[in-house]
């Protein structure tokens, strides 16, 4: 059996996320979306709200379960007996960053293995930062992210 940890800031999750998360499904027995809480960052939604509305929005995917953690991603898929890293690759901007934290983790966890799933086209250009910028000026978001996700944004924000 294959367990695939999925961590990110989520801050709110959007469907670029989502089409991972789902692809991830279909490749892996298990995947554990992990809600990275690092008290470095100051995100707009808590860690708590934040796998809130992940558990919402993937409660149809039965092989999907979400979960807070805090530290290094290499620990988290230890913890929970996770062979694979997944992350998500949109443009050559994410590469570099991404291709050195995955030999950062490798030689931290050598039997975890890092595994990127290009963006669909579609969502490409879609980050959780743009989603907010675009919502905080009333842009409409609804191509962004599920409409419970538009929602938390709007009542957070006092839209
Ligand atoms: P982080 O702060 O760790 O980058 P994010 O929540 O921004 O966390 O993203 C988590 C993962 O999802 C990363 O691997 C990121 O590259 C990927 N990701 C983010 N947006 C998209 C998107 N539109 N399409 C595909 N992957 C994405």
């Amino acid at each position: 059996m294959v367990i695939a940890v999925y961590p990110g800031s989520f801050d709110p999750v959007t469907y670029g996320h989502l089409d991972i998360i789902y692809r991830a499904s279909s490749s892996f027995d298990q995947v554990i979306v992990g809600v990275l809480c690092n008290s470095a960052k100051s995100p707009l939604f808590s860690g708590e709200e934040r796998v809130n509305i992940l558990k919402k929005v993937t409660d149809d995917i039965p092989n999907v379960t979400v979960k807070q953690f805090d530290g290094l991603s290499v620990n988290f898929a230890i913890e929970n007996q996770a062979g694979v890293i997944v992350r998500g690759l949109r443009a050559v901007t994410d590469f570099e960053y991404e291709l050195q934290m995955a030999q950062t983790n490798r030689v931290l966890a050598p039997n975890v293995d890092t595994i990127f799933l290009t963006t669909s086209l579609e969502y490409a250009y879609l980050s959780s930062t743009t989603m907010k910028e675009v919502a905080a000026f009333g842009g409409d978001i609804s191509k962004f992210a599920p409409p419970l996700v538009v929602e938390a944004i709007r009542d957070k924000m006092n839209l």
